[in-house]
Order: C-alpha cells, then structure tokens, then sequence
C-alpha cells in the first residue's frame, strides 16, 4: 500500500490569491463596465530587456547548428555565468566567491523551499511575520511545523512579529531557534534592514550555532546605502547564512526563470551527536541528484544581464518600477494613509485606515475604488490590518490608481465612513 506524505495533508488549502480571484470575479460580473486596476500580484509587467533576448537568440541559434549544440549542462550552472554573477554581484561588495559556493537554478522560490531536504527535521524554525507562505508551506510539508492552531500560527514555527509598533524590524528570538529565514527587502512589507540590524542577526546565529536562510530575491530594488545587498557584507555571516538572489524581479525573468543560491564552504550544520557537516557539500550532493541545471539559452540570457547594455536596461527597467512605488508613497501619505516600504523594495505595505481588517478594507479598496491589493493578513497574523500594493504595474495605471484611491479617501472622510 503507498502511504502518502501526510504532512501535505495538514497544509490548508492556499485561500488568499484564489478569494482575490473569487471577489474580483463577483465584482466584474456585477460591474462589466468598471476596469479594474490590479495591483496585488507580485509579477513584473516590463518585457524583458533587449541585451537579454538578443543573446537569448544567439543561445538559440548556437542550439541549432551540431558544432555548439550543448546537452545537460554542469547541475550547479555553466561557469560563464556563476564567474559572471561573482564579479558583478559580490566583488564589488568585497565579497569574494569561489565558483563551487555559487549553485544556478530555475528559481528562488524553488531553491528557499527545497533547502530544507537538507536539514534535519527537528530543527526549530523562525520565521519574520508577515512571510512570504513559501517558507512556511515547504517546513510543513517537511513536517517541521507541528500543527495549525486556531490562531492560524503552527505550533513548533516562531513567529517574529514586523509591524510598524517594532519599525518592522524582528526582534531576536527569546528561545532557542535553529533555522532562521530572513528576507530583506521584504515582501510583503518593502521594509528593509540596516547593516547594524543585520549585523545582530548574524552573531545571534554565529552564538548560537543557527543557520540564517537570507532571501534577498529583491536586492536590486535598494536605493538607500546603509541597506547591505548582501547578508556576506555583515563579517562571520559566511559561517552561518545561505544566500538566494533571483533574476526575476531584477531583470523580469519571472517567466524565464532563474536565479541562483549562495552556499559558502564555511557554513555549516550539525549532526545529532554534534559532527559538523560543510552545508556545500550537502547542497550540491542535492542539486546533482534533482536537478539538471538551467537551460543554456536562459543562463546566456542571465549572463547578458551583466553587459554594459544590460546592466544600463536593467537599471532603467527598476527605476520605473521604483518611480512607480514613489508615486504611490507619496499619493497614499498625501491623501492621509499610514504607508511603509516602497523605497528600497517595489511593495508598498498600507496600514487600513481606523482599524479595518485587512479583507475589509480590500474590498472597500475594490468595491469602492475599483483597485485590487493583497490583503496583509493573507501573509500571516502580524500582516493584519495591512494592505500590499506593488508597483510592477503600469505607471498609467498606477497614477489612475491613485487618483482613485485619493478620491476614495477623501470622499469617505467626508461621509466619516473610514
Ligand atoms: N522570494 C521572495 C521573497 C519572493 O517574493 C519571490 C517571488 O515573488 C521569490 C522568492 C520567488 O522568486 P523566483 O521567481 O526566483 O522563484
């Protein structure tokens, strides 16, 4: 008889994108002639830039002829583009690499969820409140999240509350934890962490033999100087952090796909009877078995990334996101909102006016102003009374959007509603 994961079982259904889905749907069937402008997704809505599709046709085109037909490619990704990423990325931090600590792969959302087939299953995991699901979700499947109580929180994972009481800055955990997911700038808040904050983070691990899993799939979205790009900027972190950085928010290759994970050869875990074990080695024992690389054409189209055209594209492409998420900072503080993130991330974390709940004011938002966001709670218990917006969309629309949101405001403090 097979006998199935059971851990999958106590996952609940995913309720939050499928009841926007649902609400947006009973809205559009009611209102045919309302548009709607959509900004709770988390996806990027530029085109890819020129440098990358041309060497994307180039890869394509060396596919086609037997002289460069490549196969399966090195599992931890071809050394053009791991050379590519060291220099670009982390020598200019004064952040030196070798080529085995650097694994290429389809995603960060893969690589933060498939972590965990390498560690043990009675580690204690903490996690920053609101969270990107992904990390919760992939602890329970592995059957290190105990059970979900009727708070919605599960009993063995630490919640490290980020609210705007804390400055959306965790506070270190009061009792022991051994895997800590940090990521910074955050989704879903845009709040980030200051090198002396990050800096707390990792003696804390270094103290206390933990391990920091740091997602830092938004890094390229940091405006201001005192945010470190990497948590490898912060001394000791290389002892006890993996890094995951992706192409998909920085260079829109959220269809695409890839992205790459950083496992120094200096960090590591522990057995039961207390042998340390290179956490490297581990991780590429991993890879080599369940995966099979990235595409050429997609690692060649990584690598254009870093031309001069790309880079100079690539900037471009983040500054109009970026002007987007000033645009509705400013908007929203002006028309009397309580508004965090947005400067050094493309989400914008919206605090609901006089204490309405996060649904509540997502379908007042909706029904009223005809936007659609993420509703807070949906990201975990500290998120409630929030609100996500994202600036990838369309600067039109996101300045009809605010006009919109704007009008709302003020028409509903003239009624005295919220
Ligand atoms: N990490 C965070 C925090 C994200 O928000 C996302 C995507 O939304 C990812 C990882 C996934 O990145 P990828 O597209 O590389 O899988």
């Amino acid at each position: 008889m097979a006998l199935v994961n059971e851990h999958f079982l106590q996952l609940p259904g995913s309720y939050l994108f499928s009841d926007i889905a649902r609400r947006v749907r009973m809205f559009e069937e009611q209102h045919p002639d309302i548009p709607l402008i959509r900004m709770g997704i988390g996806d990027v809505t530029l085109p890819l830039p020129k440098a990358v599709v041309g060497a994307m046709h180039l890869a394509v085109d060396e596919m086609s002829r037997k002289a460069s037909f490549r196969g399966y490619g090195p599992e931890q990704g071809y050394s053009f583009l791991v050379e590519t990423i060291i220099e670009n990325d982390y020598r200019p931090l004064g952040v030196s690499l070798d080529p085995d600590e650097v694994f290429v792969s389809d995603g960060s959302k893969s690589d933060t969820g498939n972590i965990g087939d390498i560690l043990g299953k009675d580690n204690i995991v903490a996690v920053t409140d609101p969270v990107y699901p992904v990390y919760i979700d992939t602890n329970v499947m592995a059957g290190r999240a105990g059970v979900l109580t009727e708070s919605g929180i599960w009993s063995n994972i630490r919640y490290l509350p980020c609210t705007a009481e804390n400055g959306f800055i965790p506070e270190l955990p009061s009792e022991p934890v051994d895997i800590i997911y940090l990521c910074f700038p955050n989704n879903p808040t845009g709040t980030t962490l200051t090198r002396a904050e990050l800096r707390k983070w990792v003696n804390f691990a270094i103290d206390t033999k933990a391990l920091i899993l740091f997602d830092a799939a938004y890094e390229a979205y940091i405006t201001e100087r005192d945010v470190p790009h990497s948590i490898y900027e912060i001394r000791g972190a290389k002892q006890v952090a993996i890094e995951f950085r992706s192409f998909s928010k920085t260079a829109g290759f959220t269809g695409t796909r890839c992205a790459y994970t950083v496992v120094p050869k200096a960090v590591c875990a522990y057995t039961n009877a207390g042998d340390k074990v290179m956490l490297n080695a581990l991780w590429n024992r991993r890879q080599t078995t369940k995966f099979n690389g990235v595409s050429y054409v997609v690692q060649r189209a990584a690598q254009a990334v870093y031309s001069e055209e790309g880079i100079r594209q690539v900037q471009k492409m983040i500054a109009y996101y970026m002007q987007n998420a000033l645009l509705i900072r400013k908007s929203l503080l002006e028309a009397g909102f309580e508004v965090f993130g947005g400067v050094n991330a493309p989400y914008i974390w919206v605090r609901a006016p006089k204490g309405l709940t996060s649904w509540k004011f997502f379908d007042m938002l909706l029904n009223e102003a005809h936007v659609v966001g993420t509703p807070g709670v949906g990201f975990g218990p500290s998120g409630e009374g929030y609100l996500r917006l994202t600036a990838f969309g369309d600067k039109k629309l996101t300045q009809e959007a605010m006009s919109r949101i704007t009008a709302w405001k003020l028409s509903s403090l003239k009624s005295n509603n919220p």
